[in-house]
């Protein structure tokens, strides 16, 4: 019997019930400290103890989930905590693309597959003697926002940089990619493509809420003066959104503009869920800041379905349970081989 198998953080939980609700058999890969919060769940139906997650690349975790029919939801934690190519080295079936998760961790890659898909960009600054407006410097790799800083002059950048320096955080400028600062109303579009039936779902929106940078507009401007403090983008939780119904015509185009350019990209393509992550100005134009190339936390919204899953399926759909519905119908019509790498 296959089982779905994922680690113990992010969407464990949505994934997992989904499975359950699905038929799947359902494995955590657990850290030990972690033990008695998933012990709480009955939809669970073993746990893999490990001290590190970087055990699932060993021998007796890997027969452990062969033996098992395992097949890996690949999610934040997984990309934060191992390289790509410890990734791509898994040896038991990954849901979706495991290459082009590689795409999502390499900033240059990134730049690539967004201008591949038309999606309109904040442009990118070389150097901090480049800086003319305000700019966003963020930290390479899955830093989760922390250290991130706003700046719009050169000597501001260099003093937070050196701050950063400080605290060890970064070595100097080679640690910083330095974008211009997207204004407008935050919107994380989450979609999921099927390269079974060929078709693109949009299946909601979040907004992340952020610390510390969300929680300033609660100190007056001058009491902000006053404070030297690194601000930082460290995603603390999700709320949800929907957007104006004149907007969604051109959230689908995106989303198929981004299918087939992974398409062409980073075979076998964008399979299963993913996100583009931005704002929306005042004129209701995107500019698209990130992408993930796997399901994304904020989908865990959505648990009981979504204002928008609500109009494809007749029955509480979230994204976790999406992902082993498309593993069950890909085991039915023989076409697991589409869905997994
Ligand atoms: P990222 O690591 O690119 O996902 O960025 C983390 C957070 O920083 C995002 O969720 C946004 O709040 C913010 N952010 C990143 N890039 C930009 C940008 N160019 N303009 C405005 N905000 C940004």
């Amino acid at each position: 019997m296959t089982s779905i198998v994922t680690l113990g953080s992010h969407c464990a939980l949505q994934v997992l019930k989904g499975a359950k609700d699905e038929g799947f058999k359902t494995l955590l890969i657990c850290e030990k400290k972690r033990e008695k919060l998933y012990r709480r769940f009955a939809f669970i139906d073993e746990l893999i103890l490990v001290n590190s997650f970087n055990e699932i690349l060993e021998q007796h975790c890997i027969a452990k989930l062969k033996e098992q029919e395992s097949i890996v939801i690949p999610h934040g934690t997984l990309i934060s905590q191992m390289s790509s190519s410890e990734i791509e080295s898994i040896k038991v079936p990954i849901f979706g693309n495991k290459w082009i998760l590689r795409w999502e961790s390499n900033r240059n890659m990134k730049e690539k597959m967004m201008l591949e898909s038309k999606l309109p960009m904040p442009k990118s600054v070389s150097s901090y003697k480049e800086i003319n407006g305000l700019v966003i410097a963020k930290r390479h790799g899955a830093a989760g926002g922390k250290g991130y800083f706003l700046t719009s002059s050169a000597e501001g950048y260099k003093k937070e940089r050196d701050k950063l320096i400080a605290q060890g955080l970064i070595k100097g400028d080679d640690d910083l990619y330095l974008q211009e600062y997207a204004f407008g109303v935050s919107a994380y579009l989450q979609y999921f493509y099927s390269p079974i039936n060929k078709n693109l779902e949009f299946f909601g929106v979040d907004r992340r809420y952020e610390s510390d940078i969300d929680g300033l507009g609660r100190i007056p401007a001058q009491q902000q003066m006053s404070v030297d403090k690194i601000s930082s983008f460290n995603v603390i939780g999700n709320s949800p959104l929907v957007l104006r119904e004149s907007l969604l015509d051109e959230v689908y185009t995106m989303g198929e503009r981004f299918v087939e350019a992974a398409n062409r990209l980073a075979p076998p393509g964008m399979n299963g869920p993913f996100c583009l992550e931005g704002v929306y100005d005042e004129n209701g134009q995107f500019t698209s800041f990130e992408f993930s190339a796997r399901i994304v936390a904020g989908t865990n919204l959505y648990v009981d379905g979504s204002p928008y899953s609500a109009f494809i399926y007749n029955e509480p759909m979230s994204m976790g349970r999406r992902i082993a519905r498309e593993i069950r119908i890909g085991k039915e019509k023989g076409e697991l081989s589409k869905i997994v790498t």
